[in-house]
């Protein structure tokens, strides 16, 4: 069984971080930092299916806001609050992720249906979603009644 995730703090517990495109940014960026210690504009223009000149003027503006640092030969950092965010976005990526893939959806949708949702509910609803992954990964007897009552076939 995997480890249980800490609680949510209270003061996380308002709505959104940002604007979903915001959002999408600092997760790629957080993501590429994870995978290569750093991101270049090149990479998350890639990721994104955007130009680089769209990636450009979109992190100058996260630059002045204070989510990134941003150097033209070194490529994207994260100031602390873009790290902080990062780190949030992520986790509620995995949870969702968690929480679909325990029912065996095929890794394709879950991921897809994991990027459409996860911009669009808030903190509180992540709450309910997280205590519910724990409560079932923790439950394999409720988990598999749950899957055998699924009407379309799981993917494993
Ligand atoms: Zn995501």
């Amino acid at each position: 069984m995997r480890p249980r995730m800490p609680p949510p703090k209270r003061q996380e517990l308002t709505t959104h971080l940002g604007s979903p495109a915001v959002e999408d940014y600092l997760e790629q960026i957080h993501n590429l930092i994870g995978q290569k210690g750093y991101a270049r504009v090149v990479d998350i223009a890639a990721n994104l299916k955007i130009s680089q000149a769209s990636v450009t003027n979109m992190i100058q503006r996260m630059d002045t806001d204070g989510l990134v640092v941003y150097e033209r030969y070194r490529g994207v950092v994260l100031t602390e609050e873009g790290r902080r965010v990062g780190e949030e976005i992520a986790r509620r990526h995995e949870v969702l992720t968690r929480l679909l893939a325990g029912f065996g959806l095929d890794p394709q949708t879950v991921h897809q249906d994991v990027e459409g949702m996860e911009h669009h509910i808030s903190r509180a609803t992540l709450e309910v979603l997280t205590l519910l992954m724990e409560e079932l990964e923790g439950n394999p007897k409720l988990l598999a009644k749950l899957r055998q009552r699924m009407s379309m076939p799981a993917a494993s």
